[in-house]
């Protein structure tokens, strides 16, 4: 796999395409860590009590980690960089 903070020539991709390289150009690996950077956000947290997956709930003040296997488990845990208090559609 190679990466690159730019973008690749026409000859490197064909070039790659021989070796079976994987590119990643600027706009790739942006869209690589933006993905990555979501699923950890939304997809990827477990709880830390049970090890169930955390699913996002709505409630009275807004979204917010749940524990799948509430009411089991009750474990809850704020969503970083949201707004609680606001109501999101
Ligand atoms: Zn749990």
């Amino acid at each position: 796999m190679v990466i690159t903070n730019s973008y690749f020539t026409d000859n490197a991709k064909i070039l790659a395409k021989y070796n079976e390289v994987e590119l990643y150009d600027r706009s790739r690996l942006y869209n690589l860590l933006e993905a990555q950077n979501t699923n950890e956000m939304f997809n990827k947290s477990v709880c830390p009590k049970c090890g169930a997956d955390l699913v996002i709930r709505n409630g009275k003040y807004g979204y917010f980690y749940g524990c799948e296997s509430y009411p089991k488990c009750s474990f809850t845990k704020n969503i970083e960089g949201s707004n609680n208090n606001h109501n999101v559609k």
